[in-house]
């Protein structure tokens, strides 16, 4: 879709100073960041939706719910219940069915859907990646003989190293593993990001990690594992990122609140 021919066409309200109503599709620094600069704007009323994969979210400034809304026609039945005006989608670059979702039911119901894409990694001189479609194929391209492998990827994904059992795994997740198969030598540490660059080099180094498994997530939070390969010279199995559906496209919270003033002549926002 080409993000500079999407019209942002909020209805018009004859009463300034009611808020525009703001879904916020989250689960990422993004959606989060966004939240803190709409918190306390009486320009807005947003809230934030988080899909509940983790157990203890961190708090946030903004009203939040949590869980699925039942595919396109659920979110677009939430759409129309609470009037909201403006859609932004901030979830992360690999839950494409949330995005699929959101152009759906903003498309059903007439609501503009603007998506914060984080731009995707590129390898720099030194970097060693070998780029696989999915966990499965990175779990394959780890080879045949035992290696001592970092799994950077979420919890839910883990399942597809059962079938690669000689390796001995380092998997870095936010909660501990719920009931999926796991290969049987596997060790975990629990972490939030954002991470360190020296710190993530001296765990590589400590624990003698001969390779390291990554989504192509983007962002800040999580590259240094991929500096602290470069620099370590070890190689990486980078997963691809999902075609994933897309609004107005939008780089950065900040552009979203932009977005939100297009049209902000007095009077223009739609309320609740
Ligand atoms: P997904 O495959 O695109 O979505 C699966 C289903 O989860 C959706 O159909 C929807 O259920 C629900 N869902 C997803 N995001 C939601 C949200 N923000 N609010 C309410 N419902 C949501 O998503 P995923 O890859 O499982 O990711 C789930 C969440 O974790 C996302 O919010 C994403 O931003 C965050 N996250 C994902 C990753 C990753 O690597 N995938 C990494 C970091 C953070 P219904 O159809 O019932 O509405």
């Amino acid at each position: 879709m080409d993000s500079q021919r999407v019209p942002v066409q909020f209805a018009r309200s004859p009463v300034m100073a009611i808020p525009l109503r703001v879904l916020i599709l989250g689960g990422t620094t993004e959606a989060s960041s966004l939240a803190r600069l709409l918190a306390g704007d009486p320009r807005f009323a947003a809230t934030l939706s988080l899909a509940g994969r983790t157990l203890t979210p961190m708090p946030q400034p903004i009203a939040t719910r949590i869980g699925g809304f039942g595919g396109a026609e659920g979110l677009a039945q939430f759409l129309r219940a609470q009037s909201v005006a403006a859609v932004v989608d901030a979830t992360h670059p690999y839950a494409d069915q949330i995005s699929a979702n959101a152009v759906a039911a903003c498309a059903r119901t007439g609501v503009p859907l603007a998506s914060i894409v984080r731009a995707a990694w590129h390898p720099l001189p030194g970097d060693i990646w070998q780029n696989v479609p999915t966990a499965e194929a990175a779990a394959i391209a780890l080879g045949q003989l035992p290696r001592r492998v970092f799994l950077s990827l979420g919890r839910l994904e883990l399942h597809a190293f059962a079938p690669a059992p000689q390796h001995h795994y380092i998997a870095r997740t936010i909660d501990p593993p719920q009931q999926v198969t796991l290969p049987p030598d596997i060790f975990f540490l629990q972490a939030r990001g954002p991470f360190d660059r020296a710190a993530e080099a001296k765990l590589l180094r400590d624990e003698k990690i001969d390779v390291v498994v990554s989504k192509n997530s983007g962002g800040g939070a999580t590259y240094p594992k991929i500096e602290a390969a470069r620099e370590l010279g070890l190689p990486v199995v980078m997963i691809a990122r999902p075609d994933k559906p897309a609004g107005h496209i939008l780089r950065s919270p900040e552009e979203a609140v932009a977005w939100f003033g297009h049209e902000r002549a007095p009077g223009s926002l739609r309320g609740v």
